[in-house]
């Protein structure tokens, strides 16, 4: 599985370089030391420092043609571009790559045979094909005998559009060909574009065979219950996902079929900014771990990574094989949810730490997909701010909302699956004011949602958005509950919540048209705008 002189890219017209043929950890990480591209952390991990430190979501294409024009709801993320520009692109880039030393790994994304896709993923940098094989499903040996890929992505770093030339926005780009089956990438080393390209073609493909894509993390509890956690970036997915009690089926990607949910991955990405080892102890292992990549944690001068160290981004990144995490499904693969959580990290300390969803209620979250955006996961952003990405990721979803609404909404309805909305954000106070909600009152939250202890408590609601909030939850102060008996200036609470909820209602305006009249009903009342 060394280097091969059987190219494995033809189909690319890469006619002269040297390919690493699924190239194992050891082989990668003399590769990447050798290139420069890292070093080894003490306690083994390869640390790596990337040009971009997050996501570029405004370099990200789709080429349009006749498989993807009447089907891409274009705008927002979904950005058309021509196959022409596709077309140049590829040859230049494989001129590039020309007589240089290239990585493959042939990987699968998704778990469920049936459902899943064989990728064969073409790097430049050593640490972006070991981030690959941590990331991704790793084929048995029989299933590397017969590899035949469905898609090919070529990431080349090194390689740097003109945007006066190319028919792109930047030096950067992410083109995503439905067509020819690849994707092309160049200008960033931030490892994320690897998969979550791929998480795009999946959300694209699945709705067609009736497979729910979704941005969410899921784990099993002892008695079998899968619990699903949606949320968008920041707001929880792979801290809570990882949880001791409960064994971790992935923390970002899954699909729901008829039988249950799989999970698209084979690793985990966790931030790892402030990492508390008694808070979150398996992920904080990861980051002592050989075979993990730590994605720009500053290290200190005797090698010890400083998880506390933001300079270089707060956006800092452990990528490691789900096996690290002790307590997984290791088929990656469990039945329908039973319960379904949806995590907001609430700036505005506004809405409750936890609450109980309508299925009226449940639409109208799923469709908002409201966080307040943490500095971090991209370009730009140093501020807190509010942010409505609809099916809490619009940047990785090809398709109109709707569609995704309406094939979760059969799928709640048909499991019969209890919906919580999950605050992990602020409480006491707008952010500067207010503290963020322990991890540890929020894990109870959740728990206690899981296991049926909340059946037979006594709920109210509140006034701003009509939602059910518990009034007692063992293990959690009862002031936290209520949001507004958390804060100190209450008339400040009922202001800032009047603020939130004309957010969410001018927001939802552009959705209105496309979903059930129930839905909109329920949206917040009293907000202004
Ligand atoms: P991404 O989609 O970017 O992977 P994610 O949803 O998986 O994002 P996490 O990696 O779980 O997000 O990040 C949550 C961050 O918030 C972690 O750094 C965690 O330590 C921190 N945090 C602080 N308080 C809480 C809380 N109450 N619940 C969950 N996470 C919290
Ligand atoms: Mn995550």
């Amino acid at each position: 599985m060394s280097l091969t002189s059987s190219n494995p890219l033809q189909t690319l017209g890469i006619r002269h370089a040297a390919f690493h043929h699924n190239p194992g950890v050891d082989e990668l990480y003399e590769a990447a030391l050798r290139l420069g591209e890292g070093q080894v952390a003490a306690g083994g991990p390869l640390a790596v420092r990337t040009n971009k430190t997050g996501r570029s979501p405004k370099d990200r294409f789709i080429v349009e043609d006749d498989l993807t024009r009447d089907r891409v709801w274009w705008g927002g993320f979904n950005t058309p571009i021509s196959p022409q520009v596709f077309d140049r692109l590829l040859d230049k880039m494989t001129a590039h790559a020309e007589g240089r030393e290239l990585f493959v790994q042939d990987v699968f994304a998704g778990t469920d045979p049936q459902h899943r896709l064989a990728v064969r993923v073409v790097t430049e940098m050593a640490y972006h094909s070991l981030f690959v094989r941590n990331m991704f499903v790793r084929p048995t040996e029989a299933e590397l005998e017969n590899f035949e890929p469905d898609w090919t992505v070529l990431n080349i770093p090194s390689f740097k559009a003109d945007p006066e030339r190319d028919g792109v926005r930047s030096d950067t780009f992410i083109i995503v060909n439905f067509t020819r089956r690849m994707i092309i990438a160049g200008g960033t080393q931030y490892a994320g574009e690897n998969k979550k390209g791929i998480f795009g073609v999946l959300n694209f493909l699945l709705p067609e065979a009736g497979v729910m894509p979704m941005h969410c993390s899921a784990n099993v509890g002892p008695d079998g219950d899968v619990a699903l956690f949606f949320g968008l970036s920041g707001t929880g997915k792979t801290t809570l996902s990882a949880d001791p009690a409960r064994r971790l089926i992935g923390d970002d990607e899954h699909g729901w079929t008829d039988t249950g949910v799989f999970n698209f991955e084979g690793g985990c990405y966790a931030k790892v900014i402030n990492l508390n080892p008694e808070a979150e102890p398996a992920i904080h292992r990861t980051t002592q771990t050989y075979g993990t990549v730590l994605e720009n944690v500053v290290l200190r001068a005797d090698g010890t990574p400083d998880l506390d160290d933001g300079s270089l981004t707060e956006n800092t990144r452990s990528a490691y094989p789900i096996e690290q995490i002790g307590n997984i499904v290791e088929e990656g693969r469990a039945g329908h949810p039973r319960n379904i959580v949806f995590l907001t990290a609430d700036a505005f300390g506004v809405l409750p730490p936890l609450s109980r969803l309508t299925p009226e209620q449940t639409m109208y979250q799923f469709i908002s997909g409201f966080t307040a955006k943490i500095p971090g996961t991209e370009q730009g952003v140093t501020e807190p701010q509010p942010t409505f990405s609809t099916c809490f990721g619009a940047p990785f979803m090809p398709r109109h909302p709707g569609e995704y609404a309406r094939l979760l909404a059969q799928k709640v309805q048909e499991s019969g699956a209890r919906v919580w909305l999950v605050n992990t954000g602020w409480t006491g106070g707008q952010y500067g004011q207010g503290q963020r909600m322990s991890i540890a009152h929020t894990r109870r939250l959740i728990n206690a949602a899981l296991s049926g202890e909340l059946d037979n408590v006594p709920f109210v609601r509140e006034p701003f958005f009509d939602l059910e909030i518990p009034t007692e939850v063992p293990g959690v102060p009862s002031e936290v509950l209520n949001p507004r008996e958390a804060w100190a200036d209450q008339d400040a609470y009922d202001r800032t919540a009047r603020k939130l909820a004309g957010m969410f209602r001018e927001n939802f305006g552009r959705f209105e048209d496309g979903v059930d009249p129930k839905v909109t009903a329920s949206m917040p009342e009293h907000g202004e705008g």
